[in-house]
């Protein structure tokens, strides 16, 4: 019998237990041989330091390695969600293909294929009602009424694809010999419910109301939903690159700055050049990521950063992000022995100061910084990052290739293709805050926040474009501090 009160439900030769992913005791408790995981997708988004839900309940089969399944079924959302991510971990994905019963030939349904007369385009309700669009066989052409569209599909079989995310659709793969992981993917367009008239009606929706095109993507295609604007922006921020090779510092700054984001794993870092004047031109000299502070301190104090003449450039401050506290420690000693570096933690409240400096009790002459970050997203992500490369006050990026070119295949994955995408990684809610919802990588945009936080507290703004930075009173450098060699011929 059903027992709602301990969520059980009791058969004659089988026990079957219901748990939820926000409790971790209802899914850790018993050994069970088969395990069944419903909208996957839809699970709270797990945090980083503790085991998720789905590794919980897959833990349940442990005590019967040979004879465990684990059946995990979930909605789309977006690619970097739980079902799409553990979908295309699978040993060997099957995705559904339908026959075309006039040719033969194997497809995989797409949208681009479901057709509807033009006229129609205003009435997408009306397409719905009287199902006025059909399906073209992307081999022969022939249109699919809901009869050959049946056919198709009971004539249908599932074959080994992998997910090409920069294509955002399948590529064949060769099947695997006996797989432990498979994945199954099949859309609307395989369901009998579903009548393309439906689908159709939703692809007009989708063209100018972006709720419909999720609901599309997700629900009827089974694809997860890709924000285009996101995926432009990627590009936009990548159109910032130079043919300057990393490393190489152009003519037209005076001042080298580098940052830093801690991570528990690692260390984030950027160095920029900046120019002086209102402008805040910047040109990205370095990103990177490293595991240690030796290697940290090595880049920063060690590897040369050299001047179009050939002359080495000193970095003369940086801030280095404490993040969420449990490096802090760590931090304000390394900061203590390491000058000009200067401890810094972000807030997001509106405070009227965009930064703030605040003596550190435990650590006589450190300053840190508590930055407005809300002020500075702003001023980077709706602002820096949409001045043309062209332009004045643009914040140029090195070369995306370390040859200074693209190379032939159109896939490979540049030096800025991390940086740009953690660039991307937050957007603006309703309140007008940056958030990052799927708690996407975002170490790099952390970084250059930070620099434009030191542009500010150097005052580069108020300098005039021959000035030496070591001139200037409002710069808050050692009077020791080196000034970065000068030269006036541009990159
Ligand atoms: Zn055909």
């Amino acid at each position: 019998p059903l027992d709602l009160g301990n969520y059980e439900l009791r058969m004659q030769a089988s026990m079957t237990y219901m748990g939820w992913p926000r409790s971790e005791a209802s899914l850790a408790t018993f050994p069970i041989p088969q395990v069944f995981l419903d909208e996957v997708d839809l699970w709270p988004v797990p945090r980083k330091d503790t085991m998720d839900a789905v590794d919980l309940s897959k833990a349940r089969t442990t005590t019967f390695p040979h004879t465990s399944k684990v059946l995990g079924v979930t909605t789309c959302t977006v690619e970097d969600a739980l079902g799409w991510e553990n979908l295309c971990k699978c040993q060997e994905v099957r995705v559904y293909m339908t026959r075309c019963p006039l040719c033969g030939q194997l497809q995989i349904m797409r949208r681009e294929q479901l057709k509807w007369d033009e006229d129609l385009e205003a009435e997408p309700d009306r397409v719905e009602a009287e199902n006025l669009a059909w399906y073209e066989c992307e081999h022969c052409q022939e249109p699919w009424g809901e009869v050959e569209r049946r056919r198709a599909v009971q004539a249908g079989a599932y074959r080994p694809h992998g997910w090409d995310g920069k294509a955002q659709w399948w590529e064949p793969r060769p099947a695997i010999r006996r797989a432990i992981k498979v994945g199954f993917h099949f859309s609307s367009f395989h369901s009998p419910f579903v009548t393309l008239g439906k689908i159709a009606a939703q692809v007009i929706k989708a063209q100018s109301d972006p709720r419909a095109d999720v609901t599309l993507f997700n629900k009827m295609l089974a694809l997860p939903y890709r924000n285009e604007q996101a995926t432009r922006s990627e590009d936009v921020i990548l159109q910032l690159c130079d043919e300057r090779p990393p490393g190489l510092v152009p003519a037209d700054a005076i001042v080298l700055i580098a940052c830093v984001d801690v991570q528990r794993a690692g260390f984030y870092l950027t160095i920029r050049a900046w120019a002086a004047g209102p402008e805040r031109e910047s040109w990205l000299v370095r990103a990177a990521y490293f595991d240690s502070w030796a290697a940290l301190g090595k880049a920063l104090f060690q590897d040369q950063y050299l001047d179009p003449q050939g002359q080495p450039c000193v970095i003369s401050f940086g801030l280095v992000d404490s993040g969420d506290g449990e490096m802090q420690r760590e931090i304000f000693d390394w900061c203590q022995v390491h000058p000009p570096y200067m401890p810094s933690k972000g807030f997001e409240g509106l405070k009227a100061q965009p930064f703030t400096q605040k003596k550190i009790d435990t650590h006589a002459g450190l300053l840190a910084f508590n930055i407005n970050t809300n002020y500075y997203k702003n001023d980077l992500l709706d602002g820096k990052l949409r001045i043309s490369p062209g332009d004045a006050g643009a914040w140029h990026l090195h070369s995306n290739w370390p040859d200074g070119k693209p190379p032939d295949n159109p896939k490979a994955t540049g030096l800025l293709t991390d940086y740009a995408r953690q660039l991307c990684a937050e957007s603006k809610n309703e309140l007008g805050l940056w958030k990052n919802p799927r708690g996407r990588a975002n170490h790099y945009l952390d970084c250059e926040i930070l620099q434009l936080v030191c542009a500010d507290y150097l005052g580069l703004r108020y300098m005039g474009r021959d000035q030496d930075p070591e001139q200037q009173a409002s710069t808050g450098l050692d009077d020791d501090s080196q000034p970065l060699t000068r030269s006036h011929s541009r990159w």
